[in-house]
């Protein structure tokens, strides 16, 4: 179940129709070809289809929940921040204080996906499992070594979390 509150924002995430060529925003990945194809009991995002607890079909749904959490956490930002308060309740994966001004770091880097092909491209950059809370102070220590290490070819992001 998606934790943000419904809003005319998610109406338009829900509502594009027409399926247009993906412009290489790595940071927005392309959409599989069900969620153009609203066909009530099939799922938008991952094309199966939605049964019922007594395994007949669901045919007023066009979402699974789990398939409209997980899209939510990638094309609404807000979305995003409500699954990682819920997990992590503002505390930094680094160094374990809570903050405030907690910000959502992806932690390999959604850039490492920038040139990547439609069909090449490695979803499990946009899970849930690959978001972590960090303050501040870290997640700029985070970026910065990634600029300098980039260079070097060796980012060791286990280091960055538990
Ligand atoms: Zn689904
Ligand atoms: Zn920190």
């Amino acid at each position: 179940m998606p934790l943000s509150r419904w809003s005319s924002r998610h109406k338009k995430t829900f509502g594009e129709k027409k399926k247009e060529k993906w412009d290489g925003n790595f940071r927005l990945p392309p959409k599989p070809d069900s969620y153009y194809i609203e066909t009530k009991g099939c799922c938008r995002w991952c094309g199966t289809t939605i049964l019922n607890e007594d395994d007949t079909i669901n045919m007023r749904k066009t979402w699974h929940e789990d398939c409209a959490t997980e899209y939510l956490l990638i094309y609404h930002s807000g979305e995003q921040r409500a699954q990682l308060w819920n997990r992590d309740k503002g505390i930094c994966n680094h160094c374990g204080k809570f903050s405030m001004g907690w910000q959502a770091d992806h932690i390999k880097p959604l850039v490492e996906q920038k040139g990547v092909l439609e069909e090449d491209l490695d979803w499990s950059y946009y899970k849930l499992e690959n978001l972590q809370t960090l303050c501040k102070k870290c997640h700029r220590v985070k970026t910065n070594s990634e600029v300098v290490l980039k260079g070097k070819g060796k980012v060791n992001y286990k280091k960055w979390s538990k």
